[in-house]
């Protein structure tokens, strides 16, 4: 078996030592999250002495955690939700893709120095790449436009796309439309109500459809953004951010009308090994850290 090879040893942590470097996640909830086993999957496979350690912290206690991980010689943190506004407003420098999106979910502790990421924009654009979709100038839907939209509307302008927001609450589609529009010069933004009649009117012309909403997400896997009256459009690609369960309603909808899907294990993942990238310097083992994944979620 080669280093690179998921082990049977998934879930083991990687052996602590005097010197290991530590990084961890900072959520509250973080019990659900599967980025300590995927983490520590890659450190083992690329026998790096660091560990990923689940870091529960209440909304209150934020600012304190933070400095307490940087005096603790933490190399960096995961931040999800609900902490990923927040730290903004507490590091000292922001990437360009977390200020837009206005959302940190990597830090870098660079000496007395913190810096924030978001590497969910890049992550989703390599997610798209990895699951054979070219999303350079593309015409996308994106359903939803909360924080998870923002990084890939995002991700979409950075590549030229023409992209089109459906959401329950219009404004905020209108809103995140203007937006963005002013930052991507490349790229052209439309924002609309997310309804069957709008869905009927966008659908015949895109490319790719991405599911930002929660709808289908367990415990409500009946749940689906898109109506099955409406008929899915065959030629597009549909990416659910959804990885739980693995196959969504929505995507079973897509898969029947002939076209292909992705589910956002694919996301989480490279988000996951951008993280990984920035914090090591070393590219990250993305085989091992997917499989690490597969074996706590299942496959498709
Ligand atoms: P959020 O900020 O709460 O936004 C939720 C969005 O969904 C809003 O636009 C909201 O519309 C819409 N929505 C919620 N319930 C709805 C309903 N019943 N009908 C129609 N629209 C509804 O959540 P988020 O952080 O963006 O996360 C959204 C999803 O993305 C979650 O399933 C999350 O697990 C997933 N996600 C996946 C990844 C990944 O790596 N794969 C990363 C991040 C997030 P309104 O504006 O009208 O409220």
């Amino acid at each position: 078996m080669s280093a690179l090879e998921p082990a049977s040893d998934m879930w083991l942590a990687p052996a602590i030592l005097g010197h290991s470097q530590v990084v961890g996640v900072m959520g509250w909830p973080v019990g659900h999250s599967v980025s300590p086993p995927m983490h520590n999957a890659a450190f083992r496979a690329l026998r790096l002495p660091w560990c990923y350690v689940p870091l529960p912290v209440r909304p209150t206690h934020v600012a304190e955690a933070l400095l307490g991980a940087r005096a603790l010689g933490f190399r960096g943190l995961n931040v999800t939700v609900p902490h990923k506004q927040a730290i903004c407003a507490l590091v000292n420098e922001l990437s360009p893709a977390a200020k837009a999106i206005g959302a940190v979910n990597t830090v870098v502790f660079e000496g007395e120095r913190i810096l924030g990421h978001n590497t969910d924009a890049q992550g989703f654009l390599r997610a798209l790449r990895d699951a054979g979709f070219e999303p350079e100038g593309c015409a996308a839907l994106v359903l939803g436009a909360g924080g998870a939209a923002r990084a890939t509307v995002y991700a979409l302008g950075s590549v030229g796309a023409q992209v089109t927001i459906l959401n329950r609450t219009a404004s905020r589609a209108h809103e995140l439309a203007c937006e963005f529009g002013q930052l991507w010069p490349t790229a052209r933004y439309t924002g609309d109500g997310l309804n069957a009649a709008t869905l009927q009117r966008h659908a015949p012309r895109v490319q790719l459809v991405v599911n930002t909403t929660p709808l289908g997400m367990w415990p409500h896997p009946e749940a689906t953004p898109w109506p099955e009256e409406i008929p899915f459009p065959a030629g597009a690609f549909c990416y659910d951010l959804i990885y739980n369960p693995r196959q969504t309603r929505l995507m079973g909808l897509a898969h029947a009308a002939g076209a292909r899907t992705a589910d956002g294990l694919g996301m989480l993942v490279h988000q996951g090994a951008e993280a990984f990238e920035l914090w090591t310097g070393q590219k990250a083992p993305v085989d091992v850290m997917y499989a690490a994944c597969t074996a706590i979620l299942g496959g498709k």
